[in-house]
């Protein structure tokens, strides 16, 4: 087997249990074939086990474990198995969830998420793509009732490890849909057509936490996909829910399951959640409760700065169509966006307004995808719920 040599002093990082190598930390990068196993070692000798290794990425070798000499798919069984074992313990009797998560669950460029008997998974880097096979013997092993296997690998982050983008059924049968549970609520999946896999499973404990404060209210459930906020409001008793997303399909999904679960206090709109936000502001139109959950607004850091500026607009815009003594939950999933920058752009708004904002609840990334210490990339969601204090 191949070995890279860490250059002097970039060992630390690994040594904490960092699973990432990145070029320019290797004195020479091999000329093998991306997706091939390599063993990485520093200049003593050490050694921090094997890895894939793709000389096209920089992140040129992802770490998978102590030294062995393959990655069969026995590997690829006992990891899934590990990681399902957490799950039961983490979400006991619950079908929907992200039954592994990439380098949190110490496999470095995949992500599986099980629907029921379904599952959906993610390849992101050379090494995980070619053991495809592994994975889905994997996940049948683990799940012998396992009924189908969706690939969705349409992220852009695959063409930096020369990967093409493709999705579709890669195993088995899969219906149009899939009816998942979630907080008592059915919602109906679009597995092939949805967007990321199928739903976002990591805001779950989070609507069942802003659900909580819409009892009677009218909610505002901006960038609401196929409905999840604004279902789990209605179904917690708000007065009105309105869940607005700029994705038509997402919006007749949200509005099947609207149905599917009999609520008749909630309706979708399709629009353009600042337009629509503007144009309250200007008829003076207001909210009880407004959700925000807006995707990523920054992949990497030349955009940091438009991404601040988005978070402060909008953020700007709910608080000034929030009614008094309104509530408004906020939500990043940009990993960029450290916590700490979030709360200060919303307070800096807040403050600019005259508006007294009071934090009753800070969430994150449901337990199922769960953060590893040394690497905080894989610590990504920030959701806080406030209210404004009048005296
Ligand atoms: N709140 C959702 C997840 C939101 S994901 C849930 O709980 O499941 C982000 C969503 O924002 C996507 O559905 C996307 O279609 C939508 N979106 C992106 N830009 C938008 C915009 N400017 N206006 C409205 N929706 C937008």
């Amino acid at each position: 087997m191949i070995t890279v040599r860490l250059r002097p002093n970039e060992e630390h990082r690994i040594r904490a249990g960092h699973l990432w190598v990145f070029k320019d930390e290797i004195s020479k990068v091999p000329a093998v074939e991306p997706g091939t196993l390599v063993r990485v070692v520093d200049r003593h000798e050490t050694s921090y086990g094997v890895g894939f290794c793709n000389p096209l990425s920089k992140i040129t070798v992802r770490l998978l474990g102590t030294e062995r000499e393959s990655i069969d798919a026995d590997f690829f069984t006992e990891r899934v198995r590990a990681a399902q074992r957490l799950r039961e313990q983490l979400l006991p009797g619950e079908t929907a969830y992200r039954l592994l998560f990439g380098e949190s669950d110490l496999m470095s460029g995949l992500i599986i998420d099980r629907y029921g008997d379904h599952f959906v998974i993610q390849m992101l880097a050379a090494g995980m793509d070619q053991h495809r096979d592994d994975i889905v013997h994997a996940i049948r092993t683990v799940f012998p009732a396992a009924k189908s296997v969706v690939e969705k690998n349409m992220a852009q982050t695959r063409l930096k490890e020369g990967l093409e983008l493709r999705e579709g059924l890669v195993w088995g049968t899969v219906p149009e849909t899939v009816d998942i549970t979630e907080n008592g609520l059915t919602l109906r999946i679009d597995l092939v057509g949805g967007q990321k896999t199928g739903y976002f499973l990591d805001q779950k404990i989070n609507r069942a936490m802003v659900a909580r404060f819409c009892a009677n209210r009218s909610v505002l459930d901006c960038f609401c996909n196929v409905g999840g906020f604004a279902l789990n409001a209605a179904a917690a008793g708000a007065r009105e829910a309105v869940g607005v997303d700029s994705s038509a399909v997402a919006i007749a999904a949200a509005q099947r399951n609207s149905e599917i679960n009999n609520l008749t206090n909630v309706r979708f709109e399709d629009a353009n959640v600042f337009e629509l936000l503007r144009a309250h502001v200007e008829e003076g139109r207001t909210w009880d409760v407004i959700i925000l959950d807006p995707p990523s607004f920054a992949k990497s850091r030349t955009v940091l700065r438009k991404a601040h500026a988005g978070y402060a607009e909008l953020n700007r815009l709910a608080i000034k169509a929030l009614a008094p003594g309104g509530i408004l939950v906020s939500a990043s999933c940009t990993q960029l966006v450290p916590e700490a920058d979030l709360l200060d752009i919303i307070y800096t708004e807040g403050s600019r307004l005259q508006k007294r904002l009071r934090l009753l609840y800070r969430g994150t990334q449901a337990p199922d995808h769960p953060v590893l210490l040394a690497m905080p990339e894989t610590q990504y969601l920030k959701l806080f719920i406030f209210d404004i204090v009048n005296e």
